[in-house]
């Protein structure tokens, strides 16, 4: 289901400045802030404004945010030092990849070698 915001919503209320986060990056379209338990030394999750429960209810008109999330995690790369050595866009959906927020959000993580596949 898509709404503008969910009241119930963590990440509504991250986006919404209701619970504090380290923010990296805001615009009109999305909010990017650092992960509150990191699997590695960058750890960055991006999220949408739009409430948006996972990536499996993504519809085509939601294009232009996806590519907006893209293109921030591409950014924080950069100013994060890891786009030269290599990192992971994960989105998680449902409880075998282990989804926790259902607020669609592109984990970016990096700065360490990790295994193929994920364990
Ligand atoms: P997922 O498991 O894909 O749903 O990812 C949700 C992520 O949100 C997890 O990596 C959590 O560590 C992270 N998280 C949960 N609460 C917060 C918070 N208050 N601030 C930042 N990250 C959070």
């Amino acid at each position: 289901m898509t709404t503008s915001t969910d009241d119930n919503c963590l990440f509504c209320q991250i986006v919404a400045g209701d619970i504090p986060s380290t923010t990296l990056y805001s615009d009109d379209a999305v909010v990017a802030f650092r992960d509150v338990a990191p699997v590695a030394p960058t750890h960055i999750v991006i999220v949408p404004r739009l409430h948006i429960v996972d990536a499996a209810a993504v519809e085509s008109e939601h294009g232009p945010l996806l590519v907006a999330m893209v293109l921030t995690a591409q950014r924080l790369a950069v100013s994060e030092g890891i786009d030269q050595s290599g990192y992971r866009l994960v989105f998680n959906i449902g409880d075998d990849a282990g989804n926790s927020v259902p607020h669609l959000h592109l984990h970016l993580i990096g700065g360490r070698e990790m295994a193929w596949p994920p364990g």
